[in-house]
């Protein structure tokens, strides 16, 4: 935990470190030459986590909280609840990352003239390999310098993204910035079979996926844009209450009607107690238990929409809290409908089809 926001590390990170160990020592290096080997990564990553922490710190500034900071063998991750408002926050936020590793490059650059490393260094630049200032320095400098490729998942993409904001719409300037960095991605392909670079390949492959879901991601909101959940709500459904054995919801199930149902207390104008979901559902009757209560397995964290929220918000926060379905409640404290996430992304592609200027195929 830093400021509030958890730092996981990948179990795969473990596995580097040990790996890096194996290899020096395979190339024939000592203990204390491998040991370097693990703490220069190590060093690597927390220079990783301080540039995640640079981007998590100034989206705070912007009322942007941070879920979790996740290091990955390839990079750290901070995810963001969401993106700040205004393009030039988006800027600041994505700026701040490599900001962070100028001002660490800045700082050892320093220390390796104060050591007088860095007169040895120009005199033979090879020197760099085993000097662990040197390295780490080569490295924040190469961050800075591959972070600001303008191509998605980089931040140098969120920066060209937020300037071309600017002046198109926003859906418009992701899929130019998503265009941009496919055709980074290419580019690095290309140089990478050319040059047999494998590493190079796999950046171009994973430029290229980061991209493309960035652009489907915008798109999938901006389908929702200014649209309350009333309009999308299913209001042809089946609910379930509390006191109901497992052996109703399987039932209704197996009736097709649906695979969510919104639990509802056991009187009449009680509130809703949550959602039963199929995959609880299932996992519930596979341990063979069929007599249970539903408000035994019913989940009751996902919360209520309410007819009038906007469905973009609400389709968001199911994704986050890994909900596919929703009731929602009226003013009155009524369930009058359900939103699933399926039936969202139904509604998406008729919204995108409409938007298309085509009809949905009849
Ligand atoms: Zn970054």
């Amino acid at each position: 935990m830093v400021s509030g926001i958890p730092v996981r590390i990948h179990a795969t990170f473990v596995l580097l470190l040990v790996w890096i160990f194996g290899s020096h020592l395979a190339r024939g290096q000592s203990l204390v030459q491998s040991l370097e080997g693990v703490v220069l990564i190590l060093a690597v990553f927390l220079c990783v986590v301080l540039h995640e922490l640079g981007h998590a710190l100034t989206a705070k500034r912007y009322g942007v909280r941070t879920r979790d900071i996740t290091l990955l063998p390839i990079g750290g991750i901070a995810r963001l609840e969401r993106i700040p408002e205004r393009p030039s926050e988006e800027v600041a936020v994505a700026i701040a990352g490599p900001a962070v590793n100028v001002v660490i490059a800045i700082a050892l650059g320093g220390a390796l003239i104060l050591t007088g490393g860095m007169a040895r260094l120009a005199g033979s630049p090879a020197a760099i390999q085993g000097n662990f200032l040197a390295e780490l320095l080569a490295i924040n400098i190469f961050l800075v310098v591959f972070n600001l490729i303008p191509a998605f998942p980089m931040d140098g993409g969120r920066v060209l993204r937020a300037l071309l904001a600017m002046r198109f719409e926003y859906v418009r300037a992701t899929q130019i910035a998503a265009s941009v960095g496919q055709g980074f991605a290419l580019l690095f392909a290309l140089v990478g079979l050319v040059t047999m670079n494998p590493i190079l390949l796999f950046i171009a492959f994973f430029v290229f996926i980061g991209a493309g879901q960035e652009a489907a991601s915008v798109q999938w909101r901006s389908a929702f844009d200014g649209i309350p959940v009333a309009r999308a709500m299913i209001r042809d459904f089946r609910t379930l209450r509390g006191a109901d054995p497992l052996s109703r919801a399987v039932e209704l199930l197996l009736e097709g009607h649906q695979q969510d149902f919104p639990v509802v207390g056991d009187r009449p104008g009680d509130p809703p107690i949550g959602v039963l979901v199929r995959a609880d559902l299932l996992t519930a009757l596979a341990s063979g238990r069929m007599d249970r209560r539903v408000d035994e397995v019913v989940r009751r964290d996902c919360g209520v929409a309410h007819p009038r929220e906007m469905l973009d918000v609400v389709s968001q926060r199911m994704q986050e809290g890994r909900c596919p379905a929703v009731p929602v409640v009226s003013e009155e404290g009524v369930v009058v409908g359900m939103v699933t996430l399926e039936n969202v992304g139904e509604f998406a592609m008729i919204q995108a089809a409409l938007a298309r200027g085509t009809r949905p195929a009849a």
